[in-house]
């Protein structure tokens, strides 16, 4: 194994543990990637926060060929699709957290109720129909979501999300479950307000001028 592969495996190890630590990964029904050259690393199925490590981290090819004795997370086709889709994803993070799951039963997206929800893109966070885990369809639906996003739900089931790194893909899903939870309490007291049409193009237009100040 080489050099850049073994840090890779630690950084997917901390990682997933780092899920695991922020309460988004109960009973392990997430799963973990980060992309290695043509292939993926993945966290192996029915790994815990406990048990996963270096050696059992599973290395898969984009079309599911793994190699090792574990098998693949069971939804590694919707990480798959999505690197297969776009090269600027470097690390896919998926989770059944909590007020994630409590906005996707109702196969509802997650609306523009506040600023942050920018974060995700666009004055929303999709949410995608349900279907079977572990099938293309759901790994077709959520992949295209994220065309103009970079995390979406996935109706009755959770949420999920891409990011050029895995430090990056871990702050998206603790920010998910965050706005998650901040709508669910905002609904207790009725319907919350909406950012408009207008707010949401001056959000764009200030978080490209805080880019353009950040790369100088
Ligand atoms: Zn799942």
């Amino acid at each position: 194994m080489t050099e850049d592969e073994v840090s890779l495996r630690k950084q997917l190890v901390e990682h997933y543990q780092k899920v695991d630590a922020l309460g988004l990964n109960e009973m392990s029904s997430g799963n973990l990637s980060v992309r290695f050259r043509d292939e993926m690393l993945i966290s192996p199925n029915g790994a815990t926060g406990d048990s996963i490590s270096l050696e059992n981290i599973v290395r898969c090819s984009l079309n599911g060929e793994y190699q090792g004795k574990r098998l693949p997370s069971s939804e590694w086709r919707m990480h798959a699709s999505i690197y297969l889709k776009y090269a600027d994803a470097g690390a896919v993070v998926h989770t059944h957290s909590d007020y994630c799951v409590a906005v996707a039963s109702h196969e509802i997206s997650l609306p523009g109720f506040h600023y942050l929800v920018g974060v995700f893109g666009g004055g929303d966070v999709p949410c995608v129909p349900y279907s079977t885990f572990g099938r293309e369809k759901l790994a077709k639906d959520a992949s295209d979501a994220l065309a103009e996003r970079t995390a979406c739900l996935l109706g009755n089931h959770g949420m999920i999300a891409k990011a050029p790194n895995l430090k990056r893909a871990v702050n998206q899903a603790q920010r998910l479950e965050i706005m998650c939870r901040q709508y669910v309490l905002a609904k207790q007291i009725g319907e919350p307000k909406k950012l408009t049409k207008t707010d949401w193009e001056d959000f764009f237009k200030k978080a490209d001028e805080m880019a353009y100040a950040r790369n100088g």
